[in-house]
């Protein structure tokens, strides 16, 4: 479907994309759509969440030359595929090739259901990592976590991804209180048996039934606590700018990484910007604004146009989220329609 005035290839120097904090922003994370085959209970309710329009939806040519943009214009160097479930859209396949062609490190979260039938050629068209959510490995459990009974479907992902050759292949979960906290070490263990990555993530206030609860929410401190009543735990820090910060489990090579954005957030230290799939620019995951990058694509905005805009965005961006603060707003956008 596209539409976009077709500019050459840029060749001014990079500026990057620095806001007024010094932070230089080179990660993006594109929602491919908010719609989902599971309904996790700390994400979505079981049924009434209504969905973006499918012609808010952007079209390939409309996410290919935003990231295009991002690329070449503004610095970007990798770019993760996200959702809602992003092996739902339509031609993923195909994006990733068209994406990964221009030059971006690409990876892809997703809750693994479509993997088995697609990491192949996923791996072939370009992509290089993956990340697949896996909160418990009970299937009565995951049944009543994801109100679907698909964790054989998730398993056949894991094993598929790791068999394509997609490196690392990293678990994330998100421990609730009362749900799946005491999984945190048999998760690690079926990660490092089978040689997945685990990584565990602070809930955060962003589903979308508004019901999060920080009683509920498994800090990192008590996964470190679970962790190290059964394993000898070496700090390793944090990979640059990335949320997780890991630790090896000594003796081995494995490592576990947690995302505590709650409870130690990072936000010093963000290169993220988000895009949904409805063509909004987000400078934060918490951010109340956004910047409508659709409506420039879709009013024939020119290059240099979008460019601008996208660094009013990250002009604009705040020093770090307020979830820990009496003001705190949570965002209208739940994490499915964000992109997490
Ligand atoms: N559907 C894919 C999946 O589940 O991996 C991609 C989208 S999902 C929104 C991305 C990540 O966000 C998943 O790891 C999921 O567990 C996590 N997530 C969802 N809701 C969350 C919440 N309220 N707090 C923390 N993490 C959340
Ligand atoms: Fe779907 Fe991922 Fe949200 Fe679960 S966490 S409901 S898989 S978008």
């Amino acid at each position: 479907m596209n539409t976009a005035p077709h500019t050459a290839p840029h060749t001014e120097p990079r500026r990057p994309l620095v806001d007024r904090f010094g932070r230089v922003h080179t990660d993006l994370r594109v929602s491919l759509t908010d719609r989902c085959n599971l309904r996790c209970t700390y994400c979505m309710p079981a049924e009434g969440l209504d969905w973006l329009a499918r012609d808010s939806v952007l079209g390939d040519d409309e996410v290919v030359r935003l990231v295009r943009i991002a690329v070449e214009r503004l610095g970007v160097r990798s770019v993760r595929l996200t959702g809602g479930e992003p092996l739902l859209r339509r031609g993923v396949v195909g994006l990733v090739g068209r994406l990964a062609a221009l030059g971006v490190e690409l990876s892809l979260t997703t809750n693994g259901i479509g993997l088995a039938r697609t990491a192949a050629q996923l791996r072939e068209a370009g992509l290089r990592r993956v990340n697949v959510s896996l909160d418990t490995l009970r299937p009565e459990r995951f049944a009543a976590l994801t109100r679907r009974d698909r964790i054989d479907d998730v398993f056949a992902g894991l094993a598929a991804a790791k068999a394509a050759g997609l490196d690392p292949v990293k678990i994330n979960a998100v421990p609730v209180r009362g749900v799946n906290e005491d999984e945190i070490v048999p998760l690690v263990e079926f990660a490092v048996g089978h040689g997945y990555r685990m990584r565990f993530i602070e809930s955060m206030p962003l589903d979308a039934q508004g019901a999060w609860e920080r009683d509920a929410m498994v800090t990192a401190d008590e996964i470190l606590a679970r962790l190290g009543e059964r394993f000898d735990l070496v700090p390793v820090g944090r990979h640059g700018n990335a949320p997780a910060e890991e630790w090896r489990i000594a003796g081995t090579q494995a490592v576990v990484g947690v995302i505590a954005s709650v409870t130690r957030p990072f936000c010093g230290g963000c290169d993220r910007v988000r895009l949904t799939a409805d063509g909004q620019l987000r400078n934060c995951l918490f951010a109340t604004e956004e910047s409508d990058l659709r409506a420039l694509l879709r009013g024939g905005a020119d290059d240099d146009r979008i460019e601008a805009a996208w660094r009013t965005s990250i002009a604009g961006k705040g020093p770090g989220h307020a979830v820990n603060s009496a003001g705190f707003v949570r965002p209208e956008r739940p994490m499915s329609a964000i992109g997490g």
